[in-house]
């Protein structure tokens, strides 16, 4: 025999049924078990958050007619979600259960992969949508916006990010992938892109997850059998920021379960951010369906900084630690240090310790003991542009001067000079260091070696130059 509440909801889906798709029936309302009826409110049981969410969304005004019209006017409908968190949590949620479901909750209990708050829904006739999901984003403040600096190497992934930031989902960049090597500011700029979109629109949820911590929950996800909640989580989030997304790399079933991710939030308009270390076309070990995806919207580089942004993010990061450090000791350490920004900071920071841990004021010579100390395993070596500096401040030309073609007298020898240096101490080619100073051919670079180590053997105060300058070059 058939309990009210199972033949009043029987009524309703029959209803419901020629209401929508037959997909959309099987989706949203099969899984639907309605448990009790009392006092005209009928409960029914939905298997998550997530679902509950997208019901009211979508399917409310159905929903609603069809109540009234079998329980009349003062017909309602409550909802209970089962959840639990098994997830370790920084805020403890309470589960709520109904007493009279309390059997179908142990048997089909799920666990979110994030915080995410457990309840059951009232009346949500009476206040619809006012239940809104917790999710904590995972941003660090840090990697704001405004503490990006601006440059060549980044302008194009910044003002995308911006772009996102202010509409997301809205605007063509869906997903923005944004990549470039080992510490170029990819994470920030994921993270300042997320920080941004909270402040524009305080109501979306917003997730930054690395790869590697996504890949992690999945499996954990399979193990316990709970690869739907998994996928219904993600799939309520507004703006996914995944960093690092290369690391999916060969893993087949993350990748499956990702696309199926994508496809629906992206289908739904929501925004996707991703990062990796490396551009579609050279990922190695992705499916196919999803390099294609990647390249649906935009994808962005970020580039080694030049020394200007290289000086700027230094001067960045002493204003916001409160402290000054003397010019040429930041314009040593933005020559010295160039692919890096991770490398870049890490060097000041470790200057800061050493000077305050040994009270000695920071000095370019130390500096120079520091870098020679920080950055020994990465086999360092000295830069053209800090050869041109030094060969410059020497012989007090600017530095324009030596890049350009003028043959003054010299500007010709301190160029030659220059070129001597880049040859010995870099591993630069003729060629290269020819074109950094002022667009000569390998033959004239080497035409320049020979004439600087002429004048050694043979000018006493030539041979004065080069001594004083190898030192000044010298990294001790
Ligand atoms: P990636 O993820 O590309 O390896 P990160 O985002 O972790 O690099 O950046 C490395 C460090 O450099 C971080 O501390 C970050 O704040 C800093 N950084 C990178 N780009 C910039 C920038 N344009 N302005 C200021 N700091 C930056
Ligand atoms: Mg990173």
């Amino acid at each position: 025999m058939t309990k009210p509440h199972e033949k009043v909801w029987k009524n309703c889906l029959e209803v419901i049924k020629d209401n929508v798709s037959l997909q959309s029936y099987k989706t949203w309302f099969e899984p639907i078990i309605p448990i009790k009826l009392k006092d005209n409110v009928l409960t029914i049981q939905v298997p998550s958050q997530f679902f509950y969410e997208w019901l009211e969304e979508h399917y409310i005004t159905l929903l609603k007619k069809t109540i009234k019209k079998e329980l009349g006017s003062e017909g309602k409908l409550e909802y209970s979600i089962i959840m639990e968190n098994n997830f370790s949590s920084t805020k403890p949620y309470t589960v709520k259960i109904p007493t009279t479901n309390r059997n179908a909750v142990k048997n089909r209990s799920v666990s979110m992969p994030l915080d995410i708050g457990s309840k059951t829904i009232k009346n949500p006739f009476i206040i619809p949508g006012l239940k809104k999901v917790i999710v904590d984003s995972q941003l660090n403040p840090n990697y704001s916006f405004e503490n990006f600096v601006e440059g060549d190497c980044n302008r194009l992934a910044r003002s995308a990010g911006f772009a996102v930031a202010s509409k997301p989902g809205g605007t063509a960049f869906n997903p923005l992938l944004i990549y470039g090597g080992v510490g170029l500011g990819k994470t920030h700029l994921a993270h300042a892109i997320g920080i941004e979109i909270k402040n524009n629109h305080p109501g979306k949820t917003v997730l930054y997850v690395s790869s590697e911590k996504f890949t992690h929950q999945f499996i954990e996800a399979v193990r316990n059998n709970n690869q739907n909640d998994f996928v219904h989580f993600y799939q309520m989030i507004d703006v996914l920021i995944i960093d690092d997304v290369q690391f999916f790399a060969g893993k087949e079933k993350t990748q499956d379960v990702f696309f199926h991710i994508f496809n629906h939030l992206h289908q739904t308009g929501k925004q996707l951010v991703l990062t990796s270390d490396k551009p579609p076309v050279e990922m190695q070990g992705m499916e196919q369906r999803l390099l294609s995806r990647f390249k649906w919207g935009l994808s962005a580089d970020l580039q080694v900084p030049s020394l200007e942004t290289r000086i700027a993010i230094l001067e960045k990061k002493m204003y916001t630690e409160g402290i000054d450090l003397p010019k040429e000791v930041v314009e040593y350490l933005a020559y010295s240090i160039t692919t890096n920004i991770r490398e870049l900071e890490g060097a000041l920071i470790s200057l800061i310790a050493q000077s305050s841990l040994n009270k000695k004021a920071i000095t370019l010579e130390l500096a120079k003991q520091m870098i020679d100390k920080f950055v020994k395993n990465t086999a360092r070596e000295v830069s053209i542009d800090y050869i041109q500096k030094v060969v410059c401040d020497y012989f007090d030309l600017p530095i324009e001067l030596l890049k350009s073609k003028t043959r003054k007298r010299e500007v010709v020898q301190a160029r030659q000079i220059a070129m001597f240096f880049a040859k010995q101490l870099t591993k630069s080619s003729l060629a290269s260091i020819g074109a950094h100073c002022g667009g000569k051919d390998h033959a004239t670079v080497l035409h320049a070696c020979k004439t600087v180590n002429n004048l050694i053997d043979t000018d006493k105060r030539f041979r004065g130059y080069i001594e004083d300058l190898e030192k000044k070059i010298a990294i001790q």
